[in-house]
């Protein structure tokens, strides 16, 4: 089962309101979607997000010629040969075993995003080869997982606790656990949204999305003044600069427990987080970095170290993830408003695992048991 051809559609979709976290805008949603096809006629659609999506195009084309032809059964071999292109190797820039010399070190955001990309495609085959979803490939059983829906993001010209009715109206649609965007106000204001949204949602959980808006003093203040409301974690809570040592002095300081791992990469920098940082959830994103089958590496580590697992949106996929793992899989994340997430609630998928009553309901449909709309795609398409 060989690997005949490895395409990419990067695809934009404007939103009807722009938004804001903490660090960034949106004004669209943008996703590189990797086709690859077999020898024997088989297709697997790998998933990528992330910023420059054009750069991770480029890689996929590269890395789709140094594959092609390998075994599309063997991701791991093909993870380790692309991954190994990031590091020197014997005579490497000379380029003498016709593979590139090694890649552009200010790149590896996008070279890790690329890898991931094709390995998700390869898992997709993998399972549809078998005819079988991916949970079952992982060794998963429930095909129900719980889901929380993110919001409160932040609109201009709104009041600052529009967030509460937002995240209301997920309770409302049978959510029971919702995650809120904080770190654009002042500490104070933050404090007022989530009392409101608390007080409006009743028993639910609740989660906080920071998108590491503070340093580590500045947060301990904060936590302490937020550990009132019951919160099942504080997400991305420090700056973008600091260390597993200062996660675990938060940890040390709160009784709310740590999520963090949406932006690190690969298991090497996933590993110290694990094993020093004091978290109890890890959030990696298959569709950012490094896919499947690295997640899976850093999953089983963070079993082993009573880590749960919370991946980071594209439920779709994570969902498979998360239901291999009974101890430790915790819950997959969606947006929950149309407007902000309209791959996923309007056109991009023909078919696809639904969110219903706060469950994530996986399909049998052999891979991911996803179906792409092509028609939404061609919509959309960024040449
Ligand atoms: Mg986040």
């Amino acid at each position: 089962m060989k690997i005949k051809t490895v395409k990419s559609h990067l695809i934009s979709v404007p939103l009807t309101v722009k938004t804001w976290t903490a660090q960034e805008a949106f004004s669209d949603v943008s996703c590189l979607l990797v086709e690859i096809e077999t020898d024997n006629g088989l297709q697997g659609i790998g998933q990528v997000a992330g910023p420059n999506l054009t750069l991770v195009r480029d890689y996929v084309q590269l890395f789709g010629d140094i594959i092609k032809s390998m075994d599309a059964r063997s991701s791991t071999v093909v993870w380790e040969k692309l991954f190994s292109l990031t590091s020197p190797r014997p005579y490497g820039a000379d380029a003498i075993d016709s593979l590139p010399p090694p890649l552009a070190r200010t790149d590896r955001l996008q070279i890790t995003a690329a890898i991931g990309g094709i390995d998700n495609a390869l898992w997709d085959i993998k399972g549809k080869a078998s005819n079988m979803p991916v949970f079952r490939l992982l060794g998963g059983e429930a095909s129900t997982i719980p889901v929380y829906a993110t919001g409160g993001y932040l609109k201009k010209g709104a009041p600052i606790t529009a967030c509460v009715g937002e995240l209301k109206a997920f309770i409302d649609q049978g959510y029971t656990a919702v995650k809120l965007k904080v770190g654009h106000h002042t500490m104070e204001e933050e404090v007022e949204r989530v009392s409101a949204t608390r007080d409006a949602i009743g028993d639910a959980m609740l989660m906080l999305d920071m998108n590491a808006c503070y340093d580590l003093n500045e947060c301990i203040r904060f936590a302490k003044a937020v550990e009132p409301f019951n919160l099942t974690w504080l997400e991305e809570p420090l700056h973008w600069y600091l260390q597993p040592a200062d996660f675990a002095k938060l940890a040390e300081a709160t009784s709310i427990p740590l999520a963090h791992g949406e932006r690190l990469y690969d298991r090497f920098t996933a590993r110290d987080f694990i094993e020093n940082g004091g978290i109890k959830f890890i959030q990696m994103d298959s569709t950012r970095h490094s896919g499947i089958t690295e997640h899976l590496r850093i999953a089983h580590m963070a079993e082993q170290n009573g880590i749960f697992i919370a991946p980071h949106l594209a439920p779709e996929m994570h969902g498979h993830l998360v239901s291999a793992f009974p101890r430790a899989g915790f819950i997959a994340e969606s947006h929950g408003e149309p407007d902000r997430n309209p791959l996923w609630h309007g056109g991009l998928f023909a078919k696809k695992a639904e969110i219903k009553d706060g469950y994530l309901h996986l399909n049998e449909s052999a891979g991911f048991g996803y179906d792409i709309n092509w028609d939404f795609v061609d919509k959309y398409r960024v040449n």
